[in-house]
């Protein structure tokens, strides 16, 4: 896949719209569209890397950083029992978009959880955790 037909390099040049949670220099984080569990939310490098193989280590520094502020908004907003904090690496480990990626899911005591949801989120509920998730940081 090339940057030109990235869904989320164009998530970050702002030609596909997004629920922005945090947006820096390198990073943007983003909720999910199909998210595996309510408040479902992503963390990328605005560089374009596939895997954790090509993500130079400023970047993944980066990402880092963002994922652990992240983590701590969404357990002040939702009070999750739990957050999963997940990342794949290749179509075999499950990736199916090819710009490297964290996922970040509130998870509750007993419910079990597939990495990729099925139903598309309702973007008004995204865009009120997204805001809220963004008050917090
Ligand atoms: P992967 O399967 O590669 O680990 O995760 C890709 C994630 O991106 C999935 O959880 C999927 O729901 C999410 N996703 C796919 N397309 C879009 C999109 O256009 N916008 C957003 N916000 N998320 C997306
Ligand atoms: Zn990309």
């Amino acid at each position: 896949m090339s940057e030109a037909d990235c869904i989320f390099c164009h998530i970050v040049a702002g030609t596909k719209p997004c629920h922005k949670v945090l947006e820096s220099d390198s990073v943007l984080c983003f909720m999910d569209v199909f998210p595996a569990t309510e408040g479902h939310t992503l963390v990328i490098p605005k560089q374009h890397f596939e895997t954790v193989f090509d993500i130079s280590e400023a970047a993944m520094q980066a990402v880092a950083a963002a994922v652990r502020r992240v983590a701590g908004a969404i357990r002040g907003e939702l009070s999750p029992d739990g957050i999963t904090i997940a990342q794949v690496n290749g179509a075999a480990a499950g990736q199916t978009v090819m710009h490297y990626h964290v996922h970040l899911l509130p998870r509750t005591e007993g419910a079990s959880m597939r990495l990729h949801g099925s139903t598309k989120a309702d973007p008004a509920r995204l865009d009120e955790l997204a805001g809220a998730f963004a008050a917090r940081l």
